[in-house]
């Protein structure tokens, strides 16, 4: 069984450390490269759907959050504050309240809605320790997280658009959601007492999952404290469930933050996270791929093994090549062991390159697949572009 644990370890992808504390892995080289392009493919796919990137403080004064209804709803989850010069400050449970802030920051005109502000940004958890492991159940994430602002008639295509976002990117990530979740209210002080507003949101996300005819769970207590949720949840190979991806309908907070629309009409905030945490969204990633990770976010793309050590040189000149053509790649000499020995310590890179006598004559490498094909000679240009998320 592919366990995240076992495999993020033995691939040099994370690791914790007591001295650090529990909950807060750290990425290792292999770990870092694979998120990295995760990060620059999530962008890019906001970015040519209308979004505009941000960057807030991972912390907050405790009114803002007392503002954004954190401190009334969601107190138990955050870590305390800590206090600096006679105020209080708190590591932020979301951002939320940050793109609230970035919304009323200035004047808006009606040609720049909705308006998509993105962001990847950390939040913070105080989760206790007995629940803490791996990459799943961290006190530290960092989230792709965004906020639409738009009029109300304009939610429900927004909702939709978010959709189509998280659809597209799980397709390209090789993810298959185990089920769509409408998550609602529940009892108790966790959740803003206004079943109008709650009615109003939860008729936006139901005429938009009716509308893409798209099979969806209801459950009570899961919804966010300030509103419903589509969740979109996926399974480890133990079957336990968690949510990657994420769309909320919010009246609330654009009321609490006092944002108006040019006009002076009330925006709605659409919430939605494409991939959720990294830290989850990369555990997952292990987990599916078995650490045989699609090329454009595989670690190592290309391995140069020269036959002998008489074709380091021109290994070299390979490597070299490669490294400029933007892949991530690493000679691996003769002396290491026979090439069939490389080759089976190299089986997860998804671009062996063999440089023998013949193809030190043509400058060239020849490529094997990581399923054992072998595709003969081809351009490093070719293999750079094939290793990109967008072709
Ligand atoms: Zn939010």
């Amino acid at each position: 069984m592919n366990d995240h644990r076992r495999l993020g370890r033995e691939l040099g992808i994370f690791d914790t450390d007591p001295l650090i504390g529990a909950g807060l892995p750290f990425w290792l080289p292999a770990g870092a490269a694979v998120r990295k392009a995760v990060e620059d493919y999530v962008h890019e796919l906001e970015r040519r759907n209308g979004y505009q990137h941000v960057n807030s403080p991972v912390l907050g004064k405790r009114e803002l959050y007392e503002r954004s209804g954190h401190w009334a709803h969601y107190a138990e989850d955050m870590f305390p504050p800590m206090e600096v010069g006679g105020e209080e400050f708190v590591l932020r449970p979301s951002l939320c309240p940050h793109h609230a802030i970035v919304y009323r920051s200035r004047q808006r005109s009606h040609r720049e809605l909705p308006l998509r502000i993105a962001e990847l940004g950390g939040m913070y958890r105080s989760e206790l320790s007995g629940v803490l492991g791996g990459l799943t159940r961290v006190r530290a994430i960092q989230l792709n997280d965004g906020h639409v602002f738009c009029a109300p008639d304009q939610a429900a295509a927004e909702v939709s658009a978010a959709l189509d976002l998280i659809e597209a990117a799980h397709e390209r990530l090789g993810i298959r959601a185990a089920r769509y979740r409408l998550s609602l209210r529940g009892e108790g002080a966790k959740f803003v007492d206004d079943p109008a507003m709650w009615a109003r949101s939860e008729s936006v996300l139901r005429e938009v999952l009716k509308e893409r005819g798209r099979a969806c769970d209801e459950e009570r207590g899961e919804g966010a404290f300030y509103g419903p949720k589509i969740d979109i949840q996926i399974a480890d190979p133990a079957g336990r469930e968690s949510t990657l991806s994420t769309v909320q309908v919010d009246y609330f907070q654009p009321e609490r933050f006092d944002l108006r629309h040019p006009g002076g009409e009330r925006p709605v905030m659409v919430h939605r996270s494409v991939v959720g945490g990294l830290e989850r969204l990369v555990a997952h990633l292990i987990e599916v791929h078995g650490g045989a990770f699609p090329a454009w976010m595989a670690p190592v793309q290309a391995v140069v093994l020269p036959l002998s050590d008489a074709e380091h040189a021109g290994a070299e000149q390979v490597l070299r090549r490669c490294v400029e053509a933007g892949l991530r790649a690493e000679l691996v000499p003769a002396g290491r062991g026979s090439l069939g020995a490389r080759i089976r310590a190299h089986r997860l890179v998804p671009y062996q390159l063999v440089v023998g006598p013949r193809e030190l004559a043509g400058g060239g490498a020849a490529v094997r697949l990581r399923d054992g094909s072998q595709v003969g000679e081809v351009p490093i240009e070719q293999l750079a572009a094939r290793s990109r998320p967008f072709g």
